[in-house]
């Protein structure tokens, strides 16, 4: 068996780097070379989630970097386990994480899920301690954990990263990962075969039980059923149950009310909006896990640009990324803007609209665009108010009237009083100056 060179993996880390950013991890750098074996080469990834995460995405880049760096036609094949490369058995207690890839629906653990790499903020606090306790000791402190939040708000990587942290303290422990539909999909299949009772009882088995998007149980009546008789023998069994939904359980239409107290009655917890701290945070978070050095004005950049959808940050991510490894360059300011397309027409105006201002004026404030427009004269609230109306009035159109009207139905005398307020400040509060300048750099796009 011909000995690979020991320079080869760095070879080939280097080429994977260079060529597919987006899917590199800061880890990639303990992945070990193995041997070479009829034509593959052989490398090793302890962790097991690395090494799905490496199987199912990144083959072929190793493939493409191991010919391209040898000028040989070799394969690649990653593996996880002493056995597969020492003849001697190992016996290993075993880690019986099982998801299930029904019907497409593949519940692979990702590694960038992790405790880790997720970012604590005022909007998620709650959500992410009793995470954290669940995943220490389950069953003893929150059963069932209920955490409910909008679209990309982070229930998914919380609910791995439970998964992952309490696989990591006990390696023994018995973890069945899925989603809502999955669950349903393998209900029904069951059905259909009239394997309903190893259905029932595959689920006594296991100790922790954790269900994403549990909001599709809407409108499945039998499977609702089923669900209850479910979650009803692994709970007086004193399992854990880990539940996520895009609603409080009272408020997903068409639950049986059983279903909906049973979630309750354990600890229910909401994940927020992030402010637009914890987005610059989160960005960060994800530029470290690539091992990219993401400039401050680009990290702020991007926070302020993605407030809603925090899913939308990664894709932003690799877009500058993406663009900065086509164009070899370094990543700033002008890059990123470029990436992430410009508001700024061709005849060098600005296509700048009032719900532009009120996005992004909201998401830098951290607020919901319902206390924007509401009365509240609160300082939080009415400083960014007056600064929406300000940056209307000079970037846009529309009269002191019809912004007033955007702005919560205000007058035009109200809007006039904010542009002078805002005006004044602009000169003796740099802070404030400055923040004005990052919303108005965002909007416009411009440096
Ligand atoms: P959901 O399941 O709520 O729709 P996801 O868990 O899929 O949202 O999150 C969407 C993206 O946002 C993921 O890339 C996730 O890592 C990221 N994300 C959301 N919240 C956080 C956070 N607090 N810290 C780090 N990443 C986060
Ligand atoms: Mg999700």
């Amino acid at each position: 068996m011909p000995l690979v060179d020991s320079k080869l993996m760095s070879h080939v880390l280097t080429y994977v780097w260079e060529q597919h950013p987006s899917v590199c991890r800061h880890w990639f750098n303990e992945i070990e070379l193995v041997d070479m074996d009829a034509g593959t080469i052989r490398m090793l990834v302890r962790e097991p989630v690395q090494l799905k995460y490496l199987q199912r995405n990144c083959n072929d880049f190793f493939v493409e970097a191991v010919q391209a760096k040898t000028g040989k036609l070799l394969g690649v094949e990653f593996v996880g386990d002493v056995e597969q490369i020492d003849p001697s058995p190992v016996v290993r207690s075993g880690i019986s994480i099982s998801t299930d890839s029904n019907n497409g629906g593949d519940m692979v653990l990702s590694p960038d899920y992790t405790f880790d790499s997720f970012v604590v903020g005022p909007d998620n606090r709650l959500a992410h301690a009793a995470a954290m306790a669940v995943a220490k000791s389950p069953a003893t402190a929150y059963n069932p954990f209920f955490v409910h939040g909008g679209v990309g708000l982070g229930k998914t990587h919380l609910l791995q990263a439970v998964c992952q942290s309490a696989m990591q303290n006990d390696p023994s422990m018995r973890i069945f990962y899925t989603s809502c539909n999955s669950f349903m999909n393998q209900f029904h299949e069951s059905v259909q075969n009239g394997e309903m009772k190893s259905f029932r009882n595959r689920f006594r088995n296991y100790d922790l039980l954790v269900i994403d998007d549990i909001h599709d149980l809407s409108n499945r009546g039998p499977s609702q059923e089923e669900f209850f008789h479910t979650f009803n023998t692994l709970y007086q069994a004193g399992r854990q149950i880990v539940i996520s939904s895009d609603a409080p359980p009272h408020e997903i239409p068409d639950l049986e009310e059983r279903l909906t107290s049973r979630f309750s009655c354990g600890l229910v917890a909401n994940i927020e909006r992030p402010c637009y701290e914890t987005r610059v945070a989160i960005v960060r978070s994800k530029a470290q896990l690539r091992s990219l050095d993401l400039p401050e004005d680009v990290a702020g950049y991007i926070a302020a640009r993605f407030d809603t959808n925090i899913r939308e940050i990664e894709g932003a991510i690799t877009k500058i990324q993406t663009m900065a490894m086509l164009d070899g360059q370094v990543i700033n300011l002008t890059l990123a803007k470029q990436a992430l397309g410009s508001h700024i027409q061709a005849d060098g105006t600005s296509k700048m609209t009032i719900q532009d201002i009120l996005d992004t004026v909201s998401g830098f404030y951290g607020l919901k665009l319902t206390e924007l427009l509401s009365k509240r004269r609160h300082k939080s609230v009415s400083l960014p108010r007056q600064i929406g109306m300000y940056l209307a009035r000079k970037h846009t159109r529309f009269s002191l009237g019809e912004i007033g009207g955007y702005f919560g139905g205000r007058d035009h005398t109200t809007v006039m009083h904010a542009v002078k307020t805002i005006n004044g400040k602009r000169s003796d509060d740099i802070r404030l100056d400055q923040d004005i300048f990052q919303i108005e750099s965002v909007l416009l796009n411009e440096e």
